[in-house]
């Protein structure tokens, strides 16, 4: 077996990734497939960090944009990232692969509470460790949380999966011609206002030299080409 491209990722999925056609909530299918393209890439020795949105159930500032208080609302955010965690774990666990759910917010019945260097050694024992609970902070995004945990345990990169094949000048849903790039600074995501991660995010992994590659999680077996070494979807670096 040849030696995959990285030792440990970040990997972040957002929630909306999980709903799937349906738009809201987890669907099964999805779940299940995620599960798989995670399985494979274990197989190949990588050592895989999780971080997981909660858009598909709650996102705060939509919340607050109706009424509610933004702190309050951005809790009930991170609370729904800890229900797709478990759903993850669970899909992954049914496919064999070890797991340890860690939160940043304490659910002690449910998760264990984030402590970087057990996070660690969970990888160093190939178990995939999915980070729930975004930040533990409101005004955060779970973008933000995966710069930062991906930091935090020294991840060759983070891996944004998506449903488009990168990073494009315009939409490509709503503009088929608008042209893709394999290769981008952080500073033209600012600059360029290409909307990709917020830009707590971008300065965040742009300060600490961390690359970022965005990438078509639904198309079956991408992430493990990556991993194989194909330069699939686009390379963002400082
Ligand atoms: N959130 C937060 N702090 C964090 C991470 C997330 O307050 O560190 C809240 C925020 O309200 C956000 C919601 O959790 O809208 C879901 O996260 P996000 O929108 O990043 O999920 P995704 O878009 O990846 O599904």
């Amino acid at each position: 077996m040849t030696a995959a491209k990285y030792r440990r990722i970040l990997l972040k999925v957002s929630g909306e990734m999980l709903a799937g056609d349906q738009g809201y909530g987890i669907q099964p299918s999805i779940l299940d497939g995620l599960a798989g393209e995670i399985a494979d890439v274990v197989a190949m020795d990588v050592e895989v960090a999780l971080v997981i949105g909660g858009g598909n159930i709650f996102r705060g500032i939509a919340a607050s944009a109706k009424g509610m208080e933004r702190a309050s609302a951005d809790y009930m955010g991170m609370l729904a990232t800890v229900l797709n965690a478990l759903a993850l774990q669970n899909s992954l666990e049914r496919r064999g692969v070890m797991t340890r759910v860690q939160s940043a917010i304490e659910m002690r019945q449910l998760a264990e509470g984030y402590i970087r260097r057990r996070a660690i050694r969970h990888l160093e024992k190939k178990r995939v460790v999915i980070f729930a609970g975004g930040t533990g902070n409101p005004y955060f995004s779970t973008d933000t949380a995966a710069a930062l945990r991906a930091m935090e345990i020294g991840a060759d990169v983070i891996m944004k999966g998506t449903k488009v094949d990168g990073v494009y000048e315009a939409d490509p849903v709503t503009n088929p011609t608008a042209k893709r790039f394999d290769r981008l600074p952080f500073l033209s995501l600012i600059n360029q206002n290409l909307k990709v991660m917020d830009s707590t995010a971008v300065t965040l992994c742009m300060d600490n030299n961390l690359p970022l590659i965005v990438f078509n999680l639904k198309q079956r077996g991408n992430l493990k080409r990556i991993m194989q070494g194909e330069a699939l979807g686009t390379l963002v670096t400082a």
